[in-house]
């Protein structure tokens, strides 16, 4: 799954990606074409930053449930298909 968001440049308007885990308030990058640096916040004033900050929040959101599912659990029967070959092995 693709964990990374676009990110628009304040000053050049060139796009690049960054991790969603680390776009979070307080976090600062340099923009890969003209090497100014970026300050992340929900409430910044450049609405590039904002919608950065929105995706990245949702991506952080999906990675989560995504693990979540993809964990085995005991009271979900989901992927007991997969581990039926792991008993045959073992019986
Ligand atoms: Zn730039």
């Amino acid at each position: 799954m693709d964990d990374s968001v676009q990110v628009k440049c304040t000053r050049c308007k060139s796009a690049f990606r960054e991790r969603a885990r680390r776009l979070q308030n307080g976090y600062s990058r340099q923009c890969v074409t003209c090497e100014v640096v970026l300050f992340f916040d929900e409430d910044s004033p450049d609405a590039n930053i904002k919608k950065a900050m929105r995706m990245a929040r949702r991506v952080r959101k999906e990675l989560r449930e995504a693990e979540a599912e993809f964990r085995p659990r005991m009271m979900s029967r989901r992927g007991s298909a997969r581990h039926a070959t792991d008993d045959e092995s073992a019986a």
